[in-house]
């Protein structure tokens, strides 16, 4: 089971070889450009330019099973290579493989015309422009995505959108030029037949951005996300993913490979915490011992160790169900890794922070950021709660 192939192989060797050449050593300066940018939602020089090497180094697209388009990788190899970009804030985008662009070029990949594909995915695929993903709502509990009030109205030729959306992450940077908006076409159709998903170009009249949203006070600049008012907005009625109706049957294939990159992430953060915390241990002192001579903080050692590694079994898991029964029978262990690697990441993360003393909540080390980012989790993609349920309903439908 968790034999990697050659291929798999080599793109991890060379995967790790560009973060220690070229990722590592530009953080700071990728930390740099953001904050003292003159536009805080233009892109950032050094991924712009990390980007172009990435791409020579074929180290792009990597996300993509489908061979046509990505790298032909399966979850079980992708989520390997996942975890290496997971180390590093800048990582993902560099490759072209971070959310929600990769969820929605998956999505039109799968779902779109060719016409979609050739005005959207292409340059997607390319790494020249962004996308947002705009289902949640501000005024109804989007956790239930059936409650999702946006109106798809059909007008002859056009349809027009009406709705507010918020947390419409990556909406917010000057490259972000087309938003998948989920509403509803027919309020009267069959519960799950009411919504569906549509293209809305970003610069359509009527689509005003209302505000960026704060993240325990980061507002992830230049990615931003998004509260956005749809008012009136037209767009040709070829803009239509897949049919009308079909917007569950969209999001279910979307949100799969979806969750478990965001898992497979987590695990690269974690492990990347465990590794700082491990050598702040070993070079602090405190009441005469190094801090890694506290059988207290050898015990957060150890206890990490043990969750990141039973996180990693169950997200490789995960993955190798969802290449070998497909999603729908892999759906009880992707719900389980949505909530157990992210949680696990914030136990390793936090215990980080407090080896590291005040510099642990400062912006001197990645920790604060990771902690607010991987906190998230347990929210975007449906809170903890639902996937809870989703277990739970599998695991007594057993003994009925
Ligand atoms: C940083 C970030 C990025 C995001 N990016 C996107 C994006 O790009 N696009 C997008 O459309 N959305 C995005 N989201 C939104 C996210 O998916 C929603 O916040 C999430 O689905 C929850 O919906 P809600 O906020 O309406 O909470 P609600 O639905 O109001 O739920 C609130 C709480 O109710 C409880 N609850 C809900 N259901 C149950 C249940 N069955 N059992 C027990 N308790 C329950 C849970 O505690 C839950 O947290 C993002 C969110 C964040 C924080």
């Amino acid at each position: 089971m968790f034999e990697l192939s050659d291929k798999a192989k080599k793109l991890q060797a060379e995967l790790t070889e560009f973060m220690d050449a070229y990722i590592y050593p530009n953080e700071e300066k990728h930390h740099h450009q953001v904050e003292e940018a003159e536009d805080r939602w233009a892109p950032v020089p050094i991924i712009e330019e990390l980007k172009q090497k990435a791409k020579a180094a074929g180290l792009w697209n990597l996300f993509l099973p489908d061979s046509e388009f990505g790298a032909g990788l399966s979850n079980f190899e992708y989520a390997h290579l996942c975890e290496i970009m997971g180390r590093s804030e800048m990582a993902p985008e560099v490759f072209n493989c971070s959310a929600p662009d990769t969820g929605n070029m998956e999505t039109i990949a799968r779902y779109g015309n060719k016409e979609q594909q050739d005005q959207w995915l292409k340059p997607l695929l390319a790494g020249e422009i962004r996308s947002c993903f705009s289902m949640t709502e501000p005024d109804v509990a989007s956790s239930d995505a059936t409650n999702i009030a946006c109106e798809i109205r059909r007008e002859r030729d056009e349809y027009v959108i009406n709705g507010r959306k918020w947390w419409s992450s990556g909406a917010m940077t000057t490259t972000s030029k087309i938003a998948i908006v989920m509403g509803k076409t027919d309020p009267n159709a069959e519960k799950h037949k009411q919504q569906s998903m549509i293209l809305v170009p970003l610069d359509s009249p009527g689509v005003k951005m209302i505000r960026p949203l704060h993240v325990f006070g980061y507002d992830h600049a230049p990615h931003g996300h998004a509260e956005i008012q749809y008012d009136n907005v037209r767009v040709p009625a070829s803009n239509m993913l897949l049919g009308e109706g079909r917007g569950f049957e969209i999001a279910q294939g979307r949100l799969g490979p979806g969750r478990i990159h965001h898992c497979m992430r987590t695990i690269g953060v974690a492990e990347r915490a465990l590794e700082a915390m491990c050598k702040r241990a070993n070079a602090r002192e405190a009441f005469g011992r190094k801090l890694s001579d506290f059988d207290s903080i050898r015990k957060d050692i150890a206890r990490s160790r043990l969750e990141i590694e039973q996180a990693r079994l169950l997200t490789l898991k995960a993955a190798h169900m969802m290449d070998t029964v497909g999603n729908k029978v892999a759906r009880q262990e992707i719900a389980m890794i949505k909530v157990v690697a992210p949680s696990m990441a914030l136990k390793v993360i936090d215990r980080a922070i407090q080896v590291h003393g005040g510099a642990g909540v400062s912006q001197d080390t990645f920790l604060a950021s990771a902690w607010a980012k991987v906190r998230t989790l347990r929210l975007a993609d449906g809170p903890d709660e639902v996937h809870l349920d989703s277990v739970a309903k599998m695991e007594l439908r057993q003994y009925r």
